[in-house]
């Protein structure tokens, strides 16, 4: 295991030195918010550039709001804990960073506080493009949560067991990953990333009411696409559309751009990436490291070589 060393209530420590109350609602419940924050780096510059910081922090607050639950810390002090934590490791090489607040009392809801968070740094490399993975993708039977039962919009770690049931299935099914479809029968997301569609040349995506999580990396893309003139469309998404595209992929901080190949048996194109899919995939590293200098407001240096 890694044992890297993390922030945690002010302090750094190992990773296996930290410990949680097992009675906690976090350790319970799942009652904790996070964020997957992806840092790039870049070598010419020798820096590690976080990826639309900014957002995340901006959501990891909205889903505290959410929840109720009061963040111990201003996006501000966030940011600056963050970059000790990543510089305590010294990585200077690709990383991802977990930032999660949780209700660390004992007890149910009303004995939450106090009110604490982690951050944990882990090397992680970005996507080859000469080793792009392609993914054989399933419809779940299994429906993702809503707006009234279990927000997604939320990133609250109770939701991803929805995530859970549906990509376990998938895998016993024999699909590397499953797509849900929501309420109300339209296409939603992945189980940990956004979902998107090239049908006639033009990209899609299903609206943010769609019981998606707004998903920083969707918002990337759709300027992205604009950048290059690619038309962009937020509109409900049948399933069936599904099985006529010309390129489906998943999206998100993790998954960047996940080529999906098949869904439910139905092959995409030539069961290869499609050209708008490698594209986007080129156009999103090159920025989120800043070898392109474009959108520099994306970018935060959080590290760097001494
Ligand atoms: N949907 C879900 C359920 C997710 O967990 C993620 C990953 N954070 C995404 C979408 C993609 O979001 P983002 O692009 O902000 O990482």
């Amino acid at each position: 295991m890694v044992d890297n060393l993390i922030w945690i209530r002010g302090n750094i420590i190992r990773q296996s030195q930290a410990t949680v109350n097992v009675l906690s609602p976090a350790a319970q419940f799942g009652l904790n918010v996070f964020e997957g924050i992806r840092c790039y780096w870049n070598e010419k510059q020798g820096e590690l550039h976080a990826f639309r910081l900014k957002e995340h922090l901006d959501r990891l607050m909205q889903s505290c709001r959410l929840v109720r639950l009061s963040s111990p810390y201003t996006p501000a002090e966030i940011q600056a804990f963050m970059v000790v934590a990543i510089q305590a490791n010294d990585l200077q090489e690709d990383t991802a960073v977990r930032v999660t607040i949780f209700g660390d009392g004992q007890g149910t809801w009303n004995t939450c506080e106090p009110v604490s968070m982690f951050i944990a740094p882990m090397a992680k490399s970005r996507t080859q493009m000469n080793k792009i993975p392609t993914l054989n993708a399933c419809i779940s039977s299994w429906e993702r949560i809503n707006d009234n039962a279990l927000p997604p919009r939320a990133k609250v770690g109770a939701n991803y067991i929805n995530g859970r049931y549906a990509h376990l299935q998938a895998r016993y099914d024999g699909y590397d990953l499953p797509i849900f479809l929501g309420q109300d029968g339209k296409v939603s997301e992945g189980a940990g990333a956004c979902l998107f569609m090239v049908r006639n040349g033009q990209l899609v995506t299903p609206p943010t009411t769609s019981s998606v999580l707004e998903s920083i990396t969707r918002d990337t893309l759709m300027v992205l696409a604009k950048d290059s003139n690619i038309a962009v469309t937020e509109r409900p998404i049948d399933r069936t559309e599904l099985y006529l595209a010309d390129e489906v992929f998943l999206c998100g901080s993790a998954a960047e751009i996940s080529p999906i190949v098949s869904v439910d048996g139905y092959v995409l194109g030539d069961s290869l990436p499609g050209p708008i899919t490698v594209s986007l995939l080129k156009s999103y590293l090159a920025v989120a490291s800043g070898e392109n200098p474009a959108h520099r407001e994306w970018r935060t240096v959080v590290h760097c070589r001494i």
